[in-house]
């Protein structure tokens, strides 16, 4: 049997045996989700299979894609719902079957309130290893659903400036000149771009872009470079260029060639792929200037809010991004966004087939909007 095959098949034997619960979203025809920890006066689990397609097809140093799976959950107490998501990139190794799988072993009867936030997270932590975005589609859920009960957004909750949010970057991947100057001209409404590079063509990338606008760029190699004398010098020409940071130039092997070139670049040098959770800061602590924190890598907003006290506390710059996610996702990180440096919150308007409505971009800037929770509604439901 495939593993898709099985998936199907598991996700009915626990769909029988608890019961379907149906959820219309929009205009959309979906439909079911998977009904999972059920006492019905306690926490209720459930969540589906999505897949978001892309409105350009994604090019960045690693390869190209156009859709991207996700897995959409809600968790209800006492008839409020919380919602939650899990978007999996290929390049993080989760997929709708892990997530399905680990999603089937997360038991939150056992939990009176959903207030025991820092039981239930840990708990979820702790019940296997990895997955964590699937991991985040829960913690986010249960930052959702808490904050509706008290009718407050994360953001005030945290004590909060909405008026501190960033520019978030609208993100330009790797193509020919004449696309990237299309795609240049198509985010005029954003006040910083950040541009892919890593593929061979970086001067000609950035100066498609800088024939269309002189607005500042951040760049993201990806990985994409291999030769720290190369790094260096292209880091003068990209500040030459009007670019404000370089996201994670070389492999994250490369520890020592990293913190060289941040002793040495003129622009800031932030740790992407190098960071997932938290205990990953002792392998971007002295090498880099400041980290990228996204729910997806690190299991959620508690540990995204914690990793960014850590890199405060050690001196080190911030960034909040995402990945291709709906609008439920990049809401629950824009609650973040006012204690980041820079926000790169896109992800939704990448998609074509988004099911919520939350977060807004104003002139560019991150508003937050005023609804309980992760401030999100269904679309066509408000
Ligand atoms: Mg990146």
């Amino acid at each position: 049997m495939s593993s898709r095959r099985k998936f199907i098949t598991d996700c009915g034997v626990l769909a029988s045996g608890a019961g379907f619960s149906y959820l219309t979203i929009g205009q959309n025809n979906w439909s079911e989700f998977n009904k999972r920890s059920g006492k019905s006066s306690g926490l209720t689990l459930r969540y589906k299979a999505y897949q978001l397609h892309l409105k350009h097809v994604f090019t960045l140093a690693s390869g190209s894609r156009s859709t991207t799976p996700v897995m959409l959950t809600e968790l209800e107490f006492e008839n409020i719902i919380g919602y939650g998501e899990a978007s999996m990139p290929p390049y993080l190794g989760e997929n709708h079957e892990t997530a399905g799988s680990f999603l089937s072993k997360v038991d939150l009867t056992q939990f009176e309130s959903p207030f025991l936030m820092e039981d239930i997270l840990t708990y979820v932590d702790q019940l296997v290893p990895g997955n964590y975005a699937a991991k985040a589609s829960v913690d986010i859920a249960l930052h959702d659903l808490v904050g509706k009960i008290m009718k407050q957004p994360w953001y005030k909750i945290w004590g909060l400036n909405p008026d501190r949010t960033p520019n978030t970057s609208f993100t330009i991947g790797i193509d020919k000149p004449e696309v990237v100057k299309t795609k240049v001209r198509e985010a005029a409404p954003y006040k910083i771009l950040k541009v892919k590079l890593g593929q061979g063509n970086d001067k000609e990338m950035i100066e498609a872009v800088r024939s269309e606008t002189d607005k500042p760029i951040c760049v993201d190699i990806n990985q994409g470079w291999t030769d720290r004398i190369m790094a260096l010098e292209m880091s003068h020409w990209l500040k030459d260029q009007g670019v404000v940071f370089i996201e994670q130039p070389m492999s994250k092997a490369s520890v020592d060639d990293i913190a060289w070139l941040t002793q040495n670049s003129p622009l800031p040098i932030i740790a992407d792929e190098a960071i997932q959770t938290i205990i990953d800061f002792r392998n971007v602590q002295g090498a880099y200037s400041g980290i990228n924190v996204k729910l997806m890598k690190c299991g959620g907003l508690r540990a995204a809010y914690i990793m960014i006290k850590m890199a405060r506390a050690l001196g080190m710059k911030v960034m909040i991004g995402c990945m291709t996610e709906t609008s439920c996702a990049v809401s629950a990180a824009a609650q973040l966004s006012p204690l980041a440096d820079w926000a790169d919150l896109d992800g939704n308007l990448l998609i074509d087939n988004d099911v919520f409505e939350g977060v807004t971009i104003s002139d560019g800037k991150i508003i937050l909007p005023d609804r309980p929770g992760i401030g999100i509604s269904q679309r066509g439901k408000r």
